[in-house]
């Protein structure tokens, strides 16, 4: 087998902190696979700067003129994990034939992406990285994620467990992803009804190299919400159950109320009654809310907007020609906000 051209794809949003010994590490770790004759000399580093407000895409930028192996995305304003994810995939399935996903803090282990090459070597097209345990998460954040998987399982979701963005995708396997139009694209759920050959590899998680967390709670919730209404209407059918549900009960207290009122027994009812009003609306509110949801979901599905714009990709254009001879600062435009 000739060796395969390998693209490392990393969303970075405001990483400033951390991006220059991630480079130097990742950079490293290509040197040894090239070394090894794992993967083509013409394996690159594609970082994809999500909207930063910091020095993230200049880092990116000027590394890149010094190292024909660094090129950079730069996504025109912050779109979010997953579309600046599928914007370095789809940019990179052109020149590589496999990519691996992989966040810019290395809290997965970059030594890792050795068996996803040679599992792809294997044949397989789908290699998922798995986490072993949660040693270095937040309490709170082990058990809001793992509440978040047992959830989604049980709304018939299909996410491999401890899976997150870590993991390599073969061309074709990109180019399958490709054809997913959706808008609200939650790639852990589509990952897996790609099909392929497809395989995990076992690693432990690490703590953020420096810099912090992008995903606080109300990011986490989004996402979560999200992904549950992007994969499964079960919500949906759980409110028509309690709607049925209460309407049996309110039968039944029907009957009770008659057969009290015909045997004289008749209270003056202000408990019931008030409690019953806020309950019901309360239910009403809750099941509008999340049919709402789903609307809201078809309603940006319609508009088929853009799920990212670039405004620089030096991956794809022709770099080094345009650039080493002028210092066009255009490239620079990160100041503009
Ligand atoms: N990220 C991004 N856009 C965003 C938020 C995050 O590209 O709007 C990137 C971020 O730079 C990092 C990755 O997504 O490379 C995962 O984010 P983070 O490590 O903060 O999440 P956590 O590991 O805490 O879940
Ligand atoms: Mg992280």
């Amino acid at each position: 087998m000739n060796e395969p051209i390998l693209t490392i794809v990393v969303p970075c949003f405001n990483e400033e902190e951390v991006l220059p010994e991630t480079i130097k590490q990742l950079l490293n770790l290509l040197e040894r696979l090239e070394n090894q004759s794992l993967v083509s000399k013409h394996s690159k580093l594609l970082f994809v700067d999500d909207g930063s407000t910091d020095q993230t895409w200049k880092i990116i930028y000027q590394t890149g003129l010094n190292d024909r192996r660094i090129k950079g995305i730069k996504l025109s304003r912050n779109s979010g994990h997953q579309s600046a994810l599928l914007a370095g995939l789809f940019s990179a399935k052109s020149q590589s034939d496999c990519v691996v996903s992989i966040d810019a803090d290395l809290q997965d282990d970059i030594d890792v992406i050795r068996d996803f090459i040679l599992k792809f070597r294997e044949g397989y097209e789908v290699v998922l990285g798995v986490r072993n345990e949660r040693k270095t998460d937040t309490f709170f954040k082990k058990h809001t994620a793992q509440g978040f998987y047992k959830i989604m399982k049980k709304l018939g979701v299909n996410i491999v467990y401890n899976h997150a963005d870590f993991r390599l995708l073969s061309k074709r396997a990109i180019e399958e992803l490709e054809r997913f139009n959706e808008i609200n694209l939650f790639l852990r759920g589509i990952v897996p009804l790609i099909g392929f050959q497809t395989t995990k590899v076992f690693y432990d998680r690490k703590e953020r190299l420096a810099g912090e967390t992008k995903y606080p709670l109300k990011k986490m919730v989004s996402f979560a919400i999200d992904g549950v209404t992007s994969f499964s209407v079960t919500p949906i059918r759980f409110v028509s159950l309690i709607g049925f549900a209460s309407f049996f009960v309110s039968l039944m207290f029907g009957v009770y109320f008659l057969l009290l009122k015909f045997s004289g027994n008749t209270t003056t009812g202000w408990t019931s009654l008030i409690t019953s009003i806020w309950l019901i609306g309360g239910l009403q509110l809750i099941a509008v809310g999340l049919i709402g949801e789903y609307i809201g979901k078809i309603y940006k599905e319609t508009k088929q907007r853009p799920r990212y714009i670039v405004e620089i990709d030096t991956y794809n254009l022709g770099f080094r020609n345009k650039v080493e001879s002028n210092d066009d600062t255009s490239l620079f435009s990160f100041t503009k906000g």
